[in-house]
């Protein structure tokens, strides 16, 4: 879709909208940044090698989203601005689909495929058929409908006849693209079909925010994309991240007779054979699994490629439950036909499913950094996917009263890829009488304080400031590789330590008595050296990594990322609003008030203290100094009117080389404005304010060259 020359004139674009910061022509401002957004959200979703940093693709963002509200006039159906839908949807009206979503045949063993192939070769009378083999992703089947290149359409499967009109929520996957160069060749309309997944990460990271806001967490990725494509809110279907992968064309028009030409031709080259018409789509920007796609031409090749794949399930991004095997030629596919439920050209093979059963020992109850009460399940150990399977989370009460769950019970156990195995169901028709209810604790099993129940929270809670086993899961939070990442200060060293005394909380990690630690005994010096390396090492970790393992309660890595990227100093947060919080991207009510909470406790601001004492790292380097004796550390310019001696991205690279900062606007932060000829109403807003020093493009020069 985009040539090496365009990649390259569009990164050159985003460069120079970075850091323009007037704009002369609004209407070639939101085009050019429409451009550069659509290749930015490619290059980041579909080709998984990001152009732009965070920050910078959220500014350009900003930028386009501040010109179409100015100029309401520029907003198209295919702005990127348009993935922010607001308020409600009332429900979703049925929509029927242009060519009916079949569902695949599914074959489990060599045998079957064997069988299939047979069956494949006598309908087409061939003695030999090329295959394509491609994941089979699971998530939520969908299909879209763009025409004359915009996005108008999207749709769940529904009854495989009629589905839900989800278009936007589906506006909120960035990976599908809002346009396409369909137009361009003659296509009035086409239907794309395809699956929206979530990443497994992203699928974890979502489970942990539910369970830290004291929801039952989802089984699988599956339940999680299919149940957000339905939200209502398309606000919260965006911060779900989901994706998509598109596989198939059911359904094209042509808009003209040269332009039904022009598709004979594409029938002939590109679109003749399934492995083309992914290369296709994805040439058209579109996600396909073209670089996931296997061509066989006998079905033991198949049959082997299946056997192998499924070992390395786990080694992909997103769950996948099988392989989906097809007829590589569209002409052999329409001769082979389809039966009323599906295609004969086309089958799944289906992996093992990942499930076992055992039976339910007894339930222990563990204390979360949060104070939480989780109950853990202790089966007999049962092997599932490769992995021994012994302890299962159950999250909450709330869980095992709606499972139904009994000590003794014969339970079903699943495991979704590298995803936490989960108890699926138990067996009640199974049970003999001896089973035993599953009794909560009313005190903390580690400090045995009463437990507390917040309303509409799910756990139970120990509130105790001096809980001891909260402490040490707040030191190892802190001390994890997501977090502050000192790794030999694994979570034995911090327990044992912590056993001993020798570490109270988490400022502690920065003062130990290393001359104690040796007489313990235990320790070699060399990991004692090793130790305390780490430790030195990880005051430089960056502000997110920080507020992160601060474990601030629903504060997980990317709010820690906002948080972070919002000030330049960690106290800054002090003073922050809930109101303020609140205009942060993907901040909510629950987290601003969780954050403002945080931040307003002596105790907190003292253990932050101690550890700028230590010699933490509490700046945001982004935003403040590039190095500590930058000499314009701390400063922030702004830019305005044309510059005589220099071109503006040079000079702001100049002050940034210095360690100074440079503004969007004129503001109270503003310290500097430097003024080139024809300035305007920049220079008038600064000379009201009264507080920014004004300078020429000398006086400029003179500053930056004598320091
Ligand atoms: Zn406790």
């Amino acid at each position: 879709m985009y040539q090496l020359t365009d990649e390259k004139r569009l990164y050159d674009q985003a460069r120079r909208l970075l850091t323009d910061s007037e704009v002369t022509d609004p209407g070639v401002a939101v085009s050019q940044l429409r451009e550069v957004i659509a290749y930015a959200d490619w290059k980041y979703y579909v080709q998984d090698d990001p152009a732009l940093a965070d920050e910078e693709y959220d500014k350009l963002f900003k930028k386009l989203k501040q010109l179409e509200d100015r100029h309401p006039e520029l907003v198209t159906a295919d702005s990127p601005t348009r993935r922010i839908a607001s308020g409600l949807s009332e429900r979703f009206p049925a929509v029927s689909h242009m060519v009916p979503m079949l569902s695949l045949d599914n074959t489990y063993n060599a045998d079957d495929l064997r069988d299939w192939d047979e069956r494949c070769r006598e309908l087409a009378s061939v003695e030999e058929l090329e295959y394509c083999v491609e994941p089979k992703y699971d998530g939520a089947s969908i299909s879209l409908v763009y025409e004359n290149g915009i996005l108008t359409r999207g749709a769940t499967r529904g009854d495989g006849i009629m589905g839900e009109d989800i278009t936007n929520n589906i506006m909120q996957i960035k990976a599908i693209p809002l346009s396409a160069p369909f137009a361009n060749l003659g296509i009035g309309q086409i239907e794309i079909r395809g699956e929206v997944v979530i990443h497994k990460k992203d699928f974890e990271e979502f489970n942990r925010q539910r369970i830290a806001g004291g929801l039952s967490p989802l089984a699988n990725p599956r339940n999680a994309a299919s149940g957000t494509l339905r939200i209502l809110d398309p606000a919260e279907v965006r911060k779900r991240k989901l994706n998509a992968i598109l596989y198939h064309i059911s359904f094209y028009t042509t808009d003209s007779e040269k332009a039904a030409a022009n598709a004979a031709d594409l029938r002939a080259t590109e679109l003749d054979t399934h492995r083309h018409s992914l290369e296709w789509l994805y040439k058209m920007g579109l996600p396909t699994p073209a670089r996931q796609m296997r061509l066989f031409r006998h079905i033991d090749e198949v049959i082997q490629f299946c056997n192998e794949f499924e070992s390395q399930r786990d080694e992909l991004p997103f769950e996948i439950d099988g392989l989906v095997i097809k007829v590589n030629s569209f002409a052999l596919q329409d001769k082979m036909g389809m039966t009323s439920h599906h295609p004969r050209w086309a089958v799944a093979y289906k992996f093992r499913a990942r499930q076992a059963t055992s039976k339910l020992l007894k339930v222990e109850f563990q204390v979360g950094r949060t104070g939480a009460v989780t109950p853990v399940a202790k089966i007999e150990p049962v092997p599932i996917g490769g992995v021994t399977v012994g302890s299962i989370s159950l999250f909450n009460e709330d869980v095992v009263r709606e499972k139904d769950l009994r000590i003794g019970d014969t339970v079903l156990v699943e495991r979704a890829g590298d995803v936490i195995p989960y108890i699926v169901k138990s067996f009640p028709e199974l049970r003999d009488g001896s089973e035993q209810e599953i009794v909560f604790p009313e005190n903390c099993p580690a400090c045995g304080e009463k437990l507390e129940k917040q309303e509409d929270m799910a756990a139970w809670r120990c509130i105790s400031s001096s809980c001891p086993v909260q402490l040490a899961e707040r030191l190892m939070h802190f001390a994890s590789k997501d977090a502050m990442d000192i790794r030999s200060l694994g979570t034995a060293n911090v327990q044992k330590f912590f056993d001993l005394d020798l570490l109270k909380d988490i400022p502690g990690i920065y003062n130990m008595d290393w001359q104690k630690v040796r007489l313990l005994g235990g320790f070699g010096e060399k990991s004692i050296q090793n130790l305390t390396e780490a430790i030195e090492n990880s005051k430089k970790q960056p502000l997110n990594r920080l507020i992160f393992g601060l474990g601030i309660r629903y504060v997980g890595e990317t709010t820690a990322k906002t948080l972070a990227s919002a000030v330049t100093n960690i106290r800054e947060l002090y003073d922050w609003s809930v109101e303020k919080l609140l205009t942060l991207e993907d901040v909510g009510p629950k987290v601003a008030n969780s954050v403002s909470h945080f931040f307003s406790l002596p105790e907190n601001r003292h253990m932050i203290d101690h550890l700028g004492e230590a010699g933490v790292n509490l700046l945001n380097e982004q935003k403040s100094a590039v190095g500590a004796d930058g000499a314009l550390s701390g400063k922030t310019f702004l830019f305005t009117g044309t510059l005589s001696q220099f071109k503006r991205s040079d000079a702001e690279a100049i002050v940034e080389q210095k360690g100074g900062n440079i503004l969007g606007s004129v503001s109270s932060k503003l310290n500097f404005l430097v003024v080139g000829t024809d300035a305007g109403s920049k220079l008038e807003k600064a000379k009201k304010l009264g507080t920014v020093t004004i300078l020429t493009e000398d006086e400029f020069l003179s500053l930056t060259t004598q320091q």
